[in-house]
């Protein structure tokens, strides 16, 4: 935990959260060195430090590489989200915490929490909403983003959702 003292400069990084439909790449291991390199620069300069990675352990993309490699989706995150880990060690990276977003004791009840606050304030609030869904991208695309009913980045087609 990161002490806040005046006078005293504090630097926090994270890498984004891949998703762990598949083994880890080469752009995210370039990813975790930019980190690195970043929080041991601010190290140096004196500032305290805290360097965080993980995983993104939902989403369809995920449930469906789950499905095709016969495994449960937590039982298929478990192993993909350890290659993920020793990709860190045997890159040397120096983050101080790796977060899972399947973590039942100390992401989900944060990420609850924040869903319950919004929700009380009227930000998150049920409604209908249909458009044109790409699982590669995890999102919904507008009309520029597809050619030919398929999304542009991924050359797979959309799903009405
Ligand atoms: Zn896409």
């Amino acid at each position: 935990m990161m002490k806040h003292m005046p006078g005293n400069k504090t630097f926090y990084i994270t890498t984004s959260i891949p998703y762990v439909n598949a083994a880890p790449h080469v752009g995210f291991a370039f990813e975790l060195l930019l980190a690195d390199v970043l929080a041991r620069h601010h190290r140096l300069s004196g500032s305290e430090v805290f360097f965080l990675t993980g995983t993104d352990e939902h989403g369809k993309k995920i449930q469906e590489a789950a499905e095709k490699a016969g495994k449960s989706p937590q039982d298929y995150v478990d192993g993909v989200a350890k290659q993920f880990q020793e990709l860190a060690v045997a890159l040397g990276v120096s983050n101080d915490d790796f977060i899972r977003t399947s973590d039942r004791a100390r992401h989900i009840p944060v990420a609850v929490k924040v869903w319950q606050e919004l929700k009380s304030k009227g930000d998150i609030y049920k409604e209908k909403y249909e458009g044109l869904y790409c699982v590669g991208c995890e999102a919904f695309l507008r009309e520029v983003e597809i050619e030919n009913g398929k999304c542009r980045i991924h050359q797979k087609e959309v799903q009405k959702v």
